[in-house]
């Protein structure tokens, strides 16, 4: 049986990088992904963006998450969207609180990733397949790790059809998460994200803001290699390669790559998993 693969992308910002990214996801559909997924920028800044690539995919034969946050957004607003997203053919959302760009208080009417789940319930019945984000090494906000394990069953309980999660190295983060998960209840699928190792400063400026640990040993391996980004690229491919392999042998439902609008290292990835 294969594993089902999806992949992540941004919206571009320039005539350049769409052009670049259409080619990406030609390279990355020859693994016949379940879908790919198009983020949505800080309080919604990219919808255009983002409707526009999730268009194209649509466009190009392959099944489309948009991406949608709630934070700063009013009922009516997101209201319109979901009737936007309807008449583009848009049958599944990764449903978000997102964050704010700094600046900004927390304002709108929705507060948590929960309470977008259940209005799109309310909204539009089962029109979607819902995704929602998990946490295994928790989220940087969260009071503390049960009540972010609580948070995360509300939402699945809310009418989440199925979680991605941040990413992690450290895949007993992930298999402790998932068994504390169903403990309470939570049923559905929790689809581990995987984010390629490409570029040290990248990953470490990443990481520290969305609260993905970097083990000891890979960030001074990372260290080490200095502006060696032929030595970054293999060390990255053999440790994700692994972690892969890792959870493809444990069963995991499927893998999501943060493709960060790149093909070649998840390509080789998947290459060498023979996922395919
Ligand atoms: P929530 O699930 O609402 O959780 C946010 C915080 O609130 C957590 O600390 C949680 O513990 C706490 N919480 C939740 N419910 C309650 C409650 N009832 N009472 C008290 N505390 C509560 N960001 C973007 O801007 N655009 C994207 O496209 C995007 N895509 C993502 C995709 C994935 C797969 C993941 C894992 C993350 C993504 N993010 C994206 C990042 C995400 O927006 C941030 O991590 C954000 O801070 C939290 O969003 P959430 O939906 O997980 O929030």
């Amino acid at each position: 049986m294969t594993l089902p693969i999806s992949f992540e992308f941004f919206p571009t910002k320039t005539p350049e990088g769409t052009a670049k990214l259409r080619v990406t996801r030609q390279q990355l559909y020859a693994f016949k992904p379940e879908f790919c997924s198009v983020t949505f920028g800080a309080g919604g800044s990219t919808q255009e963006g983002t409707f526009a690539a999730v268009k194209e995919i649509l466009a190009e034969g392959v099944e489309a998450a948009s991406h949608f946050s709630c934070i700063g957004a009013t009922k009516a607003t997101v209201r319109e969207q979901l009737v936007l997203l309807q008449a583009m053919g848009v049958k599944r959302l990764v449903a978000l609180r997102g964050d704010l760009p700094s600046g900004f208080g927390m304002g709108g009417e929705f507060h948590y990733a929960s309470d977008l789940v259940a209005f799109i319930r309310a909204e539009t019945g089962d029109a979607f397949h819902i995704e929602v984000a998990a946490y295994p090494e928790i989220h940087p906000q969260a009071k503390s790790a049960e009540a972010d394990l609580q948070a995360f069953a509300a939402k699945v309980k809310a009418g989440a059809n199925a979680a991605i999660t941040q990413y992690f190295f450290n895949s007993d983060a992930y298999f402790r998460f998932v068994d504390d998960a169903y403990k309470l209840g939570v049923d559905v699928p929790i689809v581990p994200g995987i984010m390629p190792i490409t570029s040290s400063t990248q990953l470490m400026r990443f990481s520290d803001a969305c609260g993905a640990e970097i083990p000891r040993w890979i960030r001074l391996r990372l260290q080490g290699y200095g502006d060696d980004i032929k030595s970054i690229k293999a060390f990255g491919l053999d440790v994700i390669t692994d972690l892969c392999d890792q959870l493809n042998m444990a069963g995991v439902p499927g893998i999501h790559f943060y493709t960060m609008n790149q093909a070649d290292a998840t390509s080789e990835i998947i290459r060498r998993l023979k996922l395919a």
